[in-house]
């Protein structure tokens, strides 16, 4: 019989067994299964290939290629980054310098225009946020942006967004030759899959890098509003494999954001932001009117397009459930890190799926204390939103949090790294839910199972937070064929 062999394989921690994987599937899982193929696993731990549910790859590939801001602790170190990386690595003539990773949440300085201009002059300087919904601007890229004359040069949200997408100077080719190593690496921890949500046409992007060779990936490309009325008279629906990509690629939802973020403190909430009283948008942004929203959403679900409404505050997260309930559609909301108690067991009795990043909470727990102080037990509810019965995913949110799904999992296991106190541990998920929630609901590798598979060095069950976080990949598979593969046959 054709086809392949994984011998000596664990499942969910037991004695050893053979997987038989024929035709893209894994067809029988036994002792002494034999065909022409086989790999010797020598009792290593065998899972359901995993998944990244919420990505930007073109943004993450091109953040490895930026300046990495992350570290600076206060508006000027992050302007004498800048600095200094103008000076070792200046731009190719005529293009901006660009910056990413900053959180200005904790700093005790404003980023300005005039803190960058002080020490980048006249080569034009933009600075992304970690969370992608800031831009922060120097003089001369407010000028080569078209912005003109701005009090702070901080752009949020909308206005952000445009900035970062005339950003795009890479070639294509070259973009796409970094976005096939990223999604190598990722692979390489366990990846089989993505929703890619980036700004951009995924379907052509992704029709075309798959068409040149890309094939470390499966892709569910979520589709925006600018290409929703192509997507809807081309009759494309979620889920949807689309023809001559050996399967690879899918129609994913329909995104369509309504709030901002944490750290730009524009995530809709109930509550004010502390220190912002009474202030202009004290409650952060709700970019799209419930009024909107329920057109949006029915129109598009009509289609076959599930939507995905991105929601980081409590009361965006209440709108948009709301807006589910009105339409009386399925659906996903992207992010739901403050949840009203009361919203908590709407997302079963609607069906509407939480999709959140765990690692985010590690990377904002202490500006969440700060923003969200008070409020903070109810903030990436894994644990609620599981018990109220739920169904949730998880992913990195990339470039925000590395796509490696192993962090993702720890941070939602133990919800903490660095050595550091476990941030609300009462909502901590097991490993077995994490997995599952990074799985599409699979924990168990089972006979009949697309052969989707990680193999990996230790029992996700017994291991540490540490150890999960760095948990050591032997392969990945895509229907049986390796992806990533470090054994030998
Ligand atoms: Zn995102």
């Amino acid at each position: 019989m054709t086809g392949l062999v994984l011998r000596n394989g664990r499942i969910d921690g037991g004695d050893p067994v053979d997987l038989l994987i024929d035709d893209g599937v894994v067809v029988q899982i036994g002792i002494g299964l034999t065909c022409d193929r086989s790999i010797d696993l020598e009792g290593r731990h065998v899972v359901p290939g995993l998944w990244d549910d919420h990505v930007h790859l073109s943004q993450h590939a091109l953040a490895q290629h930026r300046v990495d801001v992350s570290a600076a602790g206060s508006a000027s170190e992050a302007a004498a980054i800048m600095a200094a990386a103008a000076m070792v690595r200046p731009p190719e003539p005529g293009l901006p310098l660009v910056g990413v990773g900053f959180r200005d949440g904790l700093w005790p300085d404003s980023p300005t225009a005039t803190v960058l201009n002080a020490v980048t002059g006249v080569l034009p300087t933009v600075l992304i946020s970690a969370d992608l919904h800031c831009c922060w601007l120097n003089t001369a890229a407010l000028d080569r942006f078209g912005v003109g004359a701005h009090p702070t040069g901080i752009l949020r949200e909308d206005d952000a967004f445009r900035i970062t997408e005339s950003l795009r100077d890479v070639p294509e080719s070259v973009l796409d030759g970094w976005v096939a190593d990223a999604a190598r690496t990722a692979a390489s921890r366990g990846v089989v899959g993505v929703v890619d949500f980036e700004m951009a046409d995924n379907l052509a992007v992704w029709s075309r890098r798959i068409a040149a060779g890309s094939n470390s990936l499966r892709i569910a490309a979520g589709i925006y509003t600018e290409h929703v009325d192509a997507a809807i008279a081309a009759g494309h629906r979620t889920g949807q494999i689309i023809p001559g990509t050996q399967g690879l690629l899918a129609v994913g939802p329909f995104k369509i954001l309504i709030d901002g973020s944490l750290n730009t403190r524009t995530a809709f909430c109930v509550d004010e932001y502390p220190g912002l009283e009474g202030q202009h948008h004290s409650h952060g942004m709700l970019t799209v009117s419930p009024d909107a929203l329920v057109p949006v959403l029915r129109r598009v679900s009509d289609a076959g397009l599930l939507p995905a409404v991105h929601a980081i505050g409590d009361d965006a997260n209440r709108i948009a459930l709301d807006a589910f309930e009105t339409v009386g559609c399925r659906g996903r909301i992207e992010h739901a890190q403050l949840l009203r108690d009361a919203d908590l067991p709407r997302f079963a009795a609607l069906g509407v799926v939480a999709s959140v990043q765990p690692e985010q909470a590690m990377d904002d727990r202490d500006v969440a204390d700060r923003y969200w102080a008070g409020r903070t037990s109810r903030a990436f509810a894994l644990r609620s939103l599981l018990d109220a019965g739920a169904t949730v995913v998880l992913g990195s949110d990339a470039p925000v949090a590395p796509p490696d799904p192993w962090i993702t999992i720890a941070a939602a296991v133990v919800r903490t790294r660095d050595g550091l106190e476990a941030w609300h541990p009462e909502q901590s998920i097991t490993a077995v839910e994490a997995i599952a929630a990074s799985a599409h609901g699979r924990y168990r590798v089972a006979a009949g199972d697309f052969a989707d598979l990680c193999v990996v060095e230790r029992d996700p069950l017994t291991a540490t937070g540490s150890e999960l976080r760095a948990m050591p990949v032997a392969a990945t598979l895509i229907a049986g064929r390796f992806t990533h593969n470090s054994l030998t046959a």
